[in-house]
């Protein structure tokens, strides 16, 4: 059987490249090539910069309100398709279809919606200086590249969108190589509700790929999400032509459980935080330190929890929980680390393994995996992983544990389990990181900004600060009197 073909997505259709090059994206859960996808080789990529200076004229002219709008009816389109996108995000990540279909389209679809909304309101200001004044204008920047990763490819394409649109840009998106399907299903809802050809492009490939739009001297900016190595290659590329940045990078992060937490709901925080979309997801609290007085409580109630509670297998399966890994390679990277753990003396409390399930005996799954009795310079205490493999660390002291959670040059997330409300802000206020949760773990609406401290990212996306980011101010001085001059 052939498998389909997907062009660059140029100018508001499929673009043919010159080179004939291609590349094969399979699925996680079988080992099978699903489709192929074509390089956007020199022709296509000037292609996408005519292309999307042609779209940002067209786009950057409309009021607001009018691209407000037509991204709102693009946002109806996502919510009517959510179950076709939600399978192509299945079949290119592995993911459990129980979470695409609730998670992936509709997060994506509230950013898009939320700046829509956000982005007719947006003012200037204005300000007398004696009888002259001055007045700003929030302006578009022109063309804006996202580079993606793997875990949430369309929601990624949708976040980084929303706001850039809505501001009056156009876009150049490169998803990840492992994912590319979803930003071309966004591309083409995107012409279907009204938005100008040109104005949001998708560029496919790999690093290459990448490293052209971040060299490009046309592009003003670029929104990145992906590991904090690739991240620094992107920020030094792009200041050549001084682009803007925003980098969505890793984590190690840190959930503190205190020992008047509700126990029950901590190890709830904590499997979500670890377990869910298999591990893969950025903000994932992979370090859970347990106050001594409920340790053991919590250790048996996790055991128990993730030894009954989670079901791989064939990620369509409305039943099944947990999913494949991205790929082969990935997969052997988390055993790798488990077998780290091992040797370093951490003790397996459960997993470990890769899972064969006999609904989807190919698939690249590994068994939820819990360390316990963890030292904190262990190699699977201080890197990322980004797979199901949770380690647990024990404190008996409020201002030990602090800086014991702090003592890492990441800082994305964090999260504090207590009923003492005080304590509850006075920990978190003193968490190293940008997304902080208090009973509770994971959720990241529109509304609220996300992004990393240190070396977890520069910048925001979501809420309503990101939407500057996206804009540059002109400030427009009117003198009102004669001008004093000693010429
Ligand atoms: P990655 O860094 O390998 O790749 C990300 C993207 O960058 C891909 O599209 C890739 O093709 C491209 N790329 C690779 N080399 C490049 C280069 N030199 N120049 C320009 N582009 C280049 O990351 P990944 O493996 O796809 O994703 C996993 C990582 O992403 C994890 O570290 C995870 O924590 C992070 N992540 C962060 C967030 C966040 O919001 N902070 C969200 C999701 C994932």
């Amino acid at each position: 059987m052939t498998t389909p073909v997907y062009e660059n997505f140029i100018n508001g259709h499929f673009l043919k490249n010159q080179t004939g090059d291609t590349f094969a994206v399979k699925n996680p859960a079988t080992d099978e090539v699903i489709y192929h996808v074509e390089i956007a080789d020199e022709f296509i990529q000037n292609a996408a910069i005519e292309s999307a200076k042609q779209g940002f004229a067209a786009w950057s002219a409309m009021t607001p309100i009018e691209r407000s709008r037509i991204l709102l009816k693009a946002v109806a389109i996502l919510r009517e398709r959510n179950d076709e996108l939600a399978k192509v995000e299945v079949l290119d990540t592995g993911k459990p279809w129980q979470e695409a279909e609730c998670v992936d389209v509709e997060t994506g679809a509230d950013v898009i919606e939320y700046f829509a909304g956000l982005a007719p309101a947006q003012v200037g200001q204005q300000q007398m200086v004696g009888n002259d004044f001055y007045y700003t204008r929030k302006e578009p920047l022109g063309i804006c590249a996202g580079i993606g990763a793997w875990n949430y490819p369309l929601q990624i394409a949708c976040w980084k969108s929303g706001p850039a649109l809505a501001a009056g840009n156009s876009v150049i998106f490169k998803p990840s190589e492992e994912t590319p399907l979803g930003a071309i299903k966004l591309a083409e809802i995107f012409i279907e509700a009204g938005v100008p050809a040109g104005v949001f492009n998708v560029v496919q490939g790999a690093a290459e790929v990448g490293q052209w739009l971040t060299a490009n001297p046309n592009i003003e900016k670029v929104s990145f999400t992906g590991e904090v190595g690739t991240g620094k290659k992107v920020m030094a590329s792009a200041a050549g032509s001084l682009k803007d940045v925003t980098m969505e990078l890793g984590g190690k992060s840190p959930l503190l459980v205190f020992d008047d937490a509700d126990v029950s709901q901590a190890v709830s925080a904590a499997m979500l935080g670890n377990f869910y979309t298999q591990g893969e997801i950025c903000t994932n609290c992979t370090r859970i330190y347990v106050h001594k007085n409920v340790y053991q409580q919590f250790i048996d109630e996790l055991k128990t929890r993730t030894e009954q509670n989670i079901i791989a297998g064939d990620p369509m399966d409305p039943e099944v929980n947990l999913g494949a890994l991205i790929s082969k390679k990935h997969q052997e990277l988390v055993l790798g680390y488990i077998d780290k753990g091992i040797q370093e003396g951490a003790t397996l409390l459960t997993g470990g393994k890769a899972l064969s399930p006999a609904s989807a005996p190919n698939g690249y799954f590994v068994e939820p995996t819990v360390f316990v009795d963890c030292k904190d310079d262990m190699t699977i205490v201080r890197e990322e992983i980004f797979g199901p493999v949770m380690s647990v660390l024990v404190f008996d002291d409020e201002d030990d544990v602090i800086q014991r959670a702090n003592d890492t040059h990441l800082g994305l997330a964090a999260g504090v389990f207590t009923k003492d409300i005080q304590r509850a802000h006075r920990v978190i206020h003193q968490l190293q990181a940008g997304i902080c949760w208090i009973n509770s773990y994971g959720n990241s609406p529109a509304e609220m900004p996300v992004g990393g401290y240190k070396q977890s990212g520069i910048g925001r996306e979501n809420g309503i600060e990101t939407l500057d980011h996206y804009t540059q101010t002109k400030s427009i001085y009117v003198g009102m009197s004669n001008i004093e001059s000693p010429f």
